[in-house]
């Protein structure tokens, strides 16, 4: 039986919820009853999530990503996208996106105590610090018809690290510290979710920032 990562709660139909993978409110479709419980999912949502879908309102309007699912962007260059600046990259907004990245985790992966700082820093009980923060991308790697969520999570033990490189509407970039002392096995996770034509995009990246990392 799965307990929520954030409380440790048992999660069975009374307590359980579907939690986003990537929030619905930027397009994302995948989800797992098996992460959080309820209340810390309609916690999640008033907090750090309201944080993310605010910063990202302007752009999903524009982007038309719900309503009108077949019409095109607008603006199909991405490059240009830098003018949505977030409002505010505030600790709420990249606690949301760290919690991207410890989902998707355990959707794919059983146990949490790799991941025991990363959730008390999702929770507000450490500071951020070096764990999370923006990584420009260097290179432009998308066809002009494609905006896409991106999941990437390696870690090795040789290296003692675990960490995470999400990158949202192809161009906000962020790298997460998921443990200093990985001590697990090896592991490569990619997911890549093109929030246009709302489907998953099987193809890895030639590109991945994450090699720089190393
Ligand atoms: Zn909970």
């Amino acid at each position: 039986m799965s307990a929520c990562y954030s409380c440790n709660q048992i999660l069975n139909k009374k307590t359980g919820s579907f939690e986003h993978i990537i929030p619905n409110s930027i397009g994302g479709v995948l989800k797992s009853a098996r992460l959080i419980c309820k209340t810390c999912n309609s916690a999640y949502g008033m907090t750090i999530d309201a944080a993310l879908a605010k910063n990202f309102e302007d752009l999903v309007a524009f982007i038309n990503i719900e309503r009108h699912r077949s019409r095109p962007v607008k603006d199909t260059n991405a490059s240009n996208w830098g003018r949505y600046q977030l409002e505010n990259g505030n600790d709420l907004f990249l606690r949301s996106v760290a919690k991207i990245a410890v989902n998707y985790y355990l959707m794919k992966i059983r146990g949490s105590h790799h991941l025991d700082k990363i959730i008390r820093i999702i929770n507000g009980l450490e500071a951020i610090e070096d764990h999370i923060y923006y990584h420009p991308l260097t290179e432009v790697i998308w066809n002009d018809k494609e905006v896409s969520h991106v999941i990437m999570i390696k870690g090795t033990a040789s290296s003692g690290r675990l960490y995470a490189h999400v990158i949202l509407f192809n161009t906000h970039s962020l790298v997460i510290n998921l443990c200093n002392n990985y001590n697990g096995d090896d592991i490569d996770l990619f997911y890549r979710y093109d929030v246009l034509r709302q489907e998953e995009v099987k193809n890895r990246m030639d590109y991945e920032p994450y090699r720089q990392l190393n």
